[in-house]
């Protein structure tokens, strides 16, 4: 793919060209890791992660928050012995 010239806005932001934004499937509002190594910076799309146990497998977003079946299950249990 060939290098594109983008500058940087006041605040910081950088356009991603619609082409590489499809190739790797990201949409406006998505959460993205952005990593400084060596005076070159990196973005990628940011893993979501389970904001209780931390894992990364299956995880799906609840309210923005990252939840992974595990704890989604514990999380129904609790729902349902609260009595209510
Ligand atoms: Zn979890």
């Amino acid at each position: 793919m060939k290098n594109n010239y983008k500058k940087v806005s006041s605040h910081g932001s950088i356009n991603i060209p619609v082409a590489m934004r499809r190739e790797i499937g990201i949409q406006g509002g998505d959460p993205m890791e952005v990593a400084l190594n060596n005076g070159v910076v990196t973005v990628k799309p940011y893993t979501p992660r389970c904001v209780f146990c931390g894992s990364t497998e299956n995880v799906k977003k609840l309210f923005g928050k990252g939840i992974c079946p595990e704890c989604a299950a514990k999380a129904v249990q609790k729902m349902e012995g609260s009595g209510k």
